[in-house]
C-alpha cells in the first residue's frame, strides 16, 4: 500500500486584480508518495510556482485542501504553521539572489538552526553546520566564505544545506538547477537524489524543463494555465504522452543519438492570459487538434492505471 505524505485536493489560488481575476491555480488534485518525487512541469505563468508556495502556506489558498501526513494544513494557525514549516522546506531557483550576500556560509546555514533552537551552544551549532556542509559536498574551508566567493553550484549546495538544517520531510524544489550550467545541473540533481535516499525525503520538483524532470521524478504532472493537463509515472509519460501539449513539450527535447530524429511539434502563439479564461479547453487556441467538443473544458480522467489526461481526444478511445 502506498504511503501518501502530501495530498492536494481541488486546490485553487485566484488573485483579484484591477483587470479581473487571475486564475493562477484553478482546481488541481495530486498526491506525493513518501520518499518519492513529483515533477511539476509547464511554461512560465502556468501556475506551478504558485502551487509550490501555496503548499508551503507562503501564500494562502483561495480554496481546497492540502493534507500533510493526513492533516489539513490549510486550517493551521501560527504555532501549528511554525512546526509545519520545519517539516516542509523550499529550495529556491536562483542561488545568486537567494543567499544574503552579507552573511558567511556558516551564518546562512546556521540561521534556521538558531531560529528553531535546535542546538544551544556555538560549538554545537558550528559542528552541525560542518556536518551539513559535508553532507552536501561543500569543503570545510568554505565555512567563512561569502556567497560572492562561490560558483553557482556551490551556492545552490549552501541553499540545500540550509533547507536540510531543520531536518525536513518534504522539500519543494523550485527550478533549483535552471540558473546553473548543464554540467553543474547534473551534479545538483544527483545530490538531491542521494539526499532523498539518505533521509527518505519527498520532493515536489518544479521546472519548465522536461529533460530535468526525467532525471529526478517518479511521477510527472504537466500544468497549463492553472490546470493539470496530464499526469503519469515518469517513464509512461515519456514513452506514451497523450495530451497535445505534453507531446509538443517532449518533441522539443533534443535526442543525443543523431541516428534518431524526432519531429518537432511547434506550439502556435503565446500562452493565453490567466485572467478570466474562457470556458473552453485552455489549450484550444494553440491546439492543432481542437474540435467542437473543445468548447467545453475537458476533465482530467484516468485513461490507463495511473495515467490521467484532460483532453476530449481521449473520449473516443
Ligand atoms: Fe486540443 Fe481539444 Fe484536447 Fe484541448 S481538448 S488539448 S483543444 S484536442
Amino acid at each position: 500500500m502506498s504511503d501518501i505524505i502530501l495530498e492536494v485536493d481541488d486546490l485553487v489560488k485566484h488573485f483579484k486584480t484591477r483587470r479581473g481575476t487571475v486564475r493562477a491555480v484553478d482546481g488541481i488534485d495530486f498526491s506525493v508518495e513518501r520518499g518519492k518525487t513529483l515533477g511539476l512541469v509547464g511554461e512560465s505563468g502556468c501556475g506551478k510556482t504558485t502551487v509550490g508556495r501555496t503548499i508551503l502556506r507562503l501564500i494562502e489558498p483561495t480554496s481546497g485542501r492540502i493534507l500533510f501526513e493526513g492533516r489539513d494544513i490549510t486550517k493551521l494557525h501560527k504555532s501549528g504553521l511554525r512546526s509545519y514549516r520545519r517539516e516542509m522546506q523550499l529550495i529556491f531557483q536562483d542561488p545568486y539572489s537567494s543567499l544574503d550576500p552579507r552573511k558567511t556560509v556558516s551564518q546562512i546555514i546556521s540561521e534556521p538552526i538558531i531560529a528553531n533552537k535546535l542546538f544551544r551552544s556555538k560549538r554545537e551549532v558550528d559542528d552541525r553546520v560542518a556536518e551539513l556542509m559535508a553532507t552536501v559536498g561543500l569543503a570545510g574551508r568554505l565555512f567563512n566564505s561569502y556567497p560572492h566567493e562561490l560558483d553557482g553550484g556551490r551556492r545552490q549546495r549552501v541553499g540545500i544545506a540550509r533547507a536540510l538544517a531543520v531536518e525536513p520531510k518534504f522539500i519543494v524544489c523550485d527550478e533549483p538547477v535552471s540558473a546553473l550550467d548543464v554540467s553543474i545541473q547534473a551534479q545538483i540533481l544527483n545530490l538531491l537524489k542521494e539526499l532523498q535516499m539518505l533521509f527518505g525525503l519527498s520532493y515536489i520538483f518544479i521546472t519548465h524543463d522536461l529533460s530535468v524532470v526525467h532525471h529526478i521524478s517518479d511521477e510527472v504532472a504537466v500544468m497549463y494555465l492553472g490546470k493539470i493537463v496530464e499526469k503519469a509515472p515518469t517513464e509512461e509519460l515519456f514513452e506514451n504522452p497523450l495530451h497535445p501539449y505534453t507531446k509538443a513539450l517532449l518533441s522539443a527535447i533534443p535526442i543525443p543519438d543523431i541516428r534518431h530524429k524526432r519531429e518537432r511539434i511547434l506550439i502556435r502563439g503565446e500562452v493565453a492570459s490567466p485572467i478570466d479564461p474562457p470556458p473552453e479547453c485552455r489549450f484550444a487556441r494553440r491546439c492543432d487538434h481542437a474540435f467542437d467538443a473543445c468548447k467545453e473544458h475537458p476533465e482530467l480522467r484516468e485513461v490507463s492505471p495511473g495515467h490521467l489526461v484532460a483532453c476530449h481526444l481521449m473520449d473516443s478511445q
